[in-house]
């Protein structure tokens, strides 16, 4: 950040008082620019074992596969935001179940919180972002060519769970 979204006067950064962090400070209004990690919420879609995943149209990652998965907006619930995003990416009506993973990005200021959800009907669609959405059994799964690792990790959790025949919340710190 170099200028202050207050009023545009360059910025400084410093340790305010009573605080531990740097901070990007106004050099004029003096007004505290606190950066915080973003939450991505979506879902593990999946109908018995076979998992929906969309292949992205857009950038990062272009053309790789993923869950259906963004930005929380503002005035939503994290359950609301990742049915959202599943039926804008992946154009699928959904029920969701438990949280199924938690993952802690540190080098990219984010936080993952992925729902387990179970497809309702057999209908979907790609939305904007993806060009092609399909049902893949464990083997079909294009392990290679999964956009993030995060969702790597939730893909294998979610077989190693459906073997176990129950589905546990897990922390993925990385
Ligand atoms: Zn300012």
């Amino acid at each position: 950040m170099k200028y202050c979204s207050q009023c545009g006067s360059p910025v400084d950064s410093a340790t305010p008082a009573k605080d531990n962090f740097k901070r990007y400070i106004c050099t004029q209004c003096n007004f505290i620019h606190y950066q915080n990690p973003n939450i991505v919420t979506g879902c593990l879609v999946h109908k018995g074992d076979q998992v929906l995943l969309c292949k992205r149209s857009i950038e990062p990652r272009y053309g790789l596969w993923t869950v259906p998965a963004g930005f929380m907006e503002n005035g939503e619930t994290t359950r609301q935001a990742a049915q959202r995003e599943t039926i804008e990416e992946a154009g699928a009506t959904v029920e969701l179940k438990n949280l199924f993973v938690i993952a802690n990005l540190t080098h990219a200021n984010q936080v993952y919180m992925l729902y387990r959800a179970e497809l309702k009907g057999d209908n979907f669609q790609p939305g904007y972002e993806s060009s092609d959405v399909k049902l893949f059994d464990e083997a079909q799964i294009p392990w290679d060519n999964i956009a993030f690792y995060t969702v790597k990790l939730a893909l294998k959790h979610f077989y190693s769970d459906i073997q176990k025949k129950q589905f546990n919340l897990h922390e993925i710190d990385f």
